[in-house]
């Protein structure tokens, strides 16, 4: 099975339409995947989750890992059925988790994806070549992640896209340690593949890692160490840099070398999605990406606008909105726009801490995202990626498509 068709390429960028079959659906690409973190796409329903326009959802084995655990999650036929989501899921590997209990980094802030509250409270305990201990957050007793661990904990979870076990290699280390911690990784890389060749699920896709932090000559090397293993697919995680140039600069480093015989493999670049990244990384030759950032502030009271001056974003808890009677985003399909509620009652109901706002704001930035997504899809499907990508870069909001 070719699990990814390439159905248009752009002319002018390395942007590309594509459909990534899995074992539950087919992805239509670019493509943005929310999180559902521990199970459940915080707030909402898979239901309403598909009728944002949303094809596959992300979990997190390292949170899922420790609570409920695989065992139990297995017993209902996996995240899906657990959770009642009959479309795709991916899994990440907890690389980035555990290694967030140990390193805080620049690239967490960049990429808005902190490794959520919980993984911030456990500890790392040692990093060895096997795998790594830690303490879990949950409760307190000391566990170990190896990359075998990992991926038995993905076969249970029934994903359909696993990630490999990496070092999430963090911004603040010397070149010297990145080197060594991506030859580590590259190792982790074989034995996942190794393992998931002989127990893994049929159907579950498996997509490698690249790391090799900032510096061009590792990320090169790393992503051509991944695209030549058995990997079906390609993510993009560890250190882009401390700003969006070189962020940029860096993910192209990667993609650069995913051409020709590699140029089938699916890309993934991890924990990126605000809207100026998800142009440009669609323009680098990006399939997919995903991010806490839109459900995140969604629960937090801010709304996805098209307002670059303002990185798209509008605070709803200002002052400023207590009485406004202006509708969120006009042309916007979520239910607060369809309803035409006004800002002020979001406003309210955000900073009432209402569970109502935390849902409507969840979904509007989901559409907002989807709506985004949809546009630079079409944009490579007829040839005008170019116009699409700038009038979203210019304050645009959904064009004629
Ligand atoms: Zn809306």
């Amino acid at each position: 099975m070719t699990a990814f068709t390439i159905e248009a390429r752009d002319g002018a960028c390395d942007a590309r339409a594509g459909v990534l079959a899995t074992a539950h659906g087919d992805v239509r690409t670019p493509a943005f995947v929310p999180l559902a973190t521990k199970a459940t796409v915080k707030g909402l329903l898979p239901a309403e989750v598909a009728a944002l326009g949303y094809e596959m959802v992300l979990g997190n084995t390292f949170h899922l890992l420790l609570n409920p655990g695989p065992e139990l999650i297995e017993r209902f036929g996996g995240i899906g059925g657990f959770m009642g989501w009959d479309g795709p899921i991916v899994t990440d590997s907890g690389g980035f988790q555990v290694f967030s209990m140990g390193h805080g980094t620049v690239a967490e802030e960049i990429k808005s994806s902190q490794a959520g509250a919980g993984g911030r409270a456990g500890a790392i305990l040692a990093i060895e070549e096997d795998g790594v201990r830690f303490r879990s957050y949950v409760d307190g007793r000391e566990r170990f992640l190896s990359p075998e661990g990992s991926m038995a904990t993905q076969a249970a979870l029934g994903s359909d896209l696993a990630l490999v076990f990496d070092e999430c290699t963090p911004f603040n280390v010397d070149r010297d340690y990145t080197q060594r911690s991506t030859e580590r990784t590259h190792r982790w890389l074989e034995r996942c593949l190794g393992w998931h060749a002989e127990h893994g699920p049929e159907g579950q896709l498996v997509y490698g890692i690249v790391q090799g932090g900032v510096y061009e000559d590792l990320r090169r090397e790393s992503t051509s160490t991944v695209a030549a293993s058995a990997c079906d697919g390609v993510a993009i995680g560890g250190s882009l840099g401390a700003e969006k140039a070189q962020m940029y600069e860096v993910v192209g480093y990667a993609t650069r070398e995913l051409g020709g015989e590699y140029e089938r493999k699916p890309r993934h670049l991890l924990g990126i999605g605000e809207v100026d990244d998800l142009i440009r990384g669609v323009e680098l030759g990006i399939d997919t990406f995903d991010c806490a950032m839109p459900t995140r502030l969604g629960r937090h009271g801010t709304a996805l606008v098209p307002d670059p001056e303002n990185r798209w974003r509008v605070d709803l808890k200002k002052a400023r909105w207590r009485e406004s009677e202006e509708s969120l985003l006009e042309g916007c399909e979520c239910p607060a726009c369809a309803d035409g509620l006004s800002r002020a009652y979001l406003s309210y109901l955000a900073r009432a801490g209402e569970l109502t706002g935390a849902r409507l704001l969840t979904m509007h930035n989901l559409a907002f995202l989807a709506t985004l997504m949809k546009d630079l899809r079409a944009g490579i499907l007829d040839g005008d990626l170019e116009n699409v990508a700038r009038e979203w870069r210019a304050g645009g909001f959904r064009s004629e498509r």
